[in-house]
């Protein structure tokens, strides 16, 4: 078993990876500095997995703490999580993005070096595929960027490709995320946008607990059987799960890979309305609203090199997604920190 160093690992889809790897028999150490997330996740982590979690406050962007984390832990591997993820602030703040992402990464690589550690699963994201020519989408597909956020993951996967060609005994797992949604069964864990959230599933919670009063839909003249945007929404639970097996994988196999996480189904906005208005009984009311600038109609895995490769594939329908979301919006109507 290993002992695994997950930077952002307080965040959304870390802290629901620490959880399944620690229930894997894996050990880990969550590197987190908290810009988006709350630290009440550390004890909500205790609680589901009855054990202790072990945190270290501080910023990747940090050389010397990074080094004193790595000396005082056994570090075997390390999935990195720890990023800014908002599309929008990214194309008003894109040098915030550079330093965090960008130079975040380049200081945790150099510092996984000094310290001898050679695996990495990193998080990129299916918006690397820029506007795909078709779907579902296969990771030889061309890539393109939409957004500054985007050319981040991009320049990040580049890099870390070369570090694997320059040091073969570095070895890379990257995962292309599609859509993440859904939260722990616990109701304990899930996703906290702290203010207006940015992205489908959050806004549609909001809008069915009573923070907001309607989900504007961003378009429905796309070239899709209904009108709005598909994507790929893909289980929290089934991702963090992919981590596991990722990890795995490396430590197993030592090949370097890149390979989408998603369900290889498209859903659009308006059937997931549909679905949570189901799942939750409440109604989630919604305006038709003008198209979101940057915005693709639609996105969707080819997942089989994940299955084919780690043994991998999603279980959870898009019906568990919305129940296990709304469990968590309706246990914590205002997030983890009420006040906040
Ligand atoms: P998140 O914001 O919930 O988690 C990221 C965590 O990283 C936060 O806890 C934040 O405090 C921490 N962090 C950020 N910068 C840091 C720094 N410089 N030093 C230390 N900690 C830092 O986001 P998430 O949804 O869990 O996403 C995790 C990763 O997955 C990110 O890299 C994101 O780009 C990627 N991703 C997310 C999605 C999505 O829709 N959620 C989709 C594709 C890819
Ligand atoms: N969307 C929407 N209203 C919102 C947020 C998103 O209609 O308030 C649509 C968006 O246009 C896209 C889909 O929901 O078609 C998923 O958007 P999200 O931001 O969650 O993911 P991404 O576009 O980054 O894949």
């Amino acid at each position: 078993m290993a002992s695994v160093m997950l930077t952002g690992g307080a965040g959304y889809i870390g802290s629901h990876t620490a959880v399944e790897l620690i229930e894997s028999g894996h050990q880990v150490v969550i590197v987190d500095n908290f810009s988006n997330s709350s630290p009440v996740v550390l004890e909500r982590l205790q609680q589901i997995v009855g054990a202790g979690i072990v945190c270290e406050r501080g910023d990747i962007r940090n050389a010397d703490f990074l080094t004193e984390v790595f000396q005082r832990h056994r570090v075997d591997a390390v999935i990195h999580f720890a990023a800014l993820k908002a599309v929008g602030e990214s194309c008003e703040q894109p040098l915030n993005y550079f330093e965090n992402n960008i130079s975040g990464t380049i200081t945790l690589l150099q510092v996984m070096q000094q310290q001898r550690v050679n695996g990495l699963v990193f998080s990129s994201s299916a918006t690397v595929y820029g506007q795909p020519e078709s779907c579902p989408i296969r990771e030889d597909a061309a890539l393109g960027i939409t957004n500054p956020y985007g050319r981040t993951k991009l320049v990040m996967e580049q890099l870390i490709n070369d570090i694997c060609t320059a040091h073969p005994q570095f070895k890379a797992a990257i995962l292309r995320y599609f859509n993440p949604v859904g939260a722990h069964v616990s109701g304990l864990i899930g996703e906290d946008p702290g203010g207006i959230p940015n992205n489908l599933m959050p806004f549609i919670c909001q809008v069915a607990v009573g923070t907001r009063p309607q989900l504007n839909v961003f378009g429905n003249d796309y070239p899709t059987p209904d009108g709005t945007g598909v994507r790929d929404y893909i289980h929290v639970v089934d991702l963090a799960r992919a981590h596991v097996a990722a990890l795995d994988y490396l430590l197993r196999e030592g090949q370097n890979i890149t390979v989408n996480l998603g369900t290889g189904c498209g859903v659009s906005v308006l059937e997931l309305v549909q679905a949570f208005e189901q799942a939750s009984g409440r109604s989630v009311p919604v305006n038709i609203a003008p198209r979101r600038p940057g915005d693709i109609a639609e996105c969707y895995a080819d997942p089989a090199l994940a299955n084919r490769l780690l043994g991998w594939q999603a279980e959870y329908d898009v019906k568990r997604m919305c129940v296990d979301a709304w469990r968590w919006q309706s246990q914590n109507p205002e997030g983890f920190e009420p006040s906040r």
